[in-house]
């Protein structure tokens, strides 16, 4: 595989511009931004925390960090859009 398919594209499209459901890119809607999936109150409801810190986060690599999904490595983003998948729902 070398390319993203479109359906991997859009939801790399979507944390790339921040429109994933995650608490933090809807601010307004919450009173709480602690992460839903792990309760964690120390944590907050961010790109960085599902795809770095979150341990409910399903299927991701170790080495995985939140910039990447600005990059261009696509067995990685693969890796990326498969987690968000599996943890968020699409
Ligand atoms: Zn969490």
């Amino acid at each position: 595989m070398d390319a993203l398919s479109y359906k991997e594209a859009v939801v790399v499209f979507k944390a790339r511009t921040r429109m994933l459901p995650l608490k933090a890119n809807f601010k307004g809607s919450y009173e709480s931004l602690i992460c839903d999936r792990c309760k964690d109150p120390k944590s907050l409801d961010t790109e960085k925390h599902l795809l770095e810190e979150c341990p409910a986060t399903k299927d991701i690599p170790d080495d995985v960090k939140v910039e990447d999904i600005f990059g261009e490595d696509i067995p990685k983003l693969q890796a990326i859009v498969k987690c968000i998948y599996g943890t968020l729902d699409l």
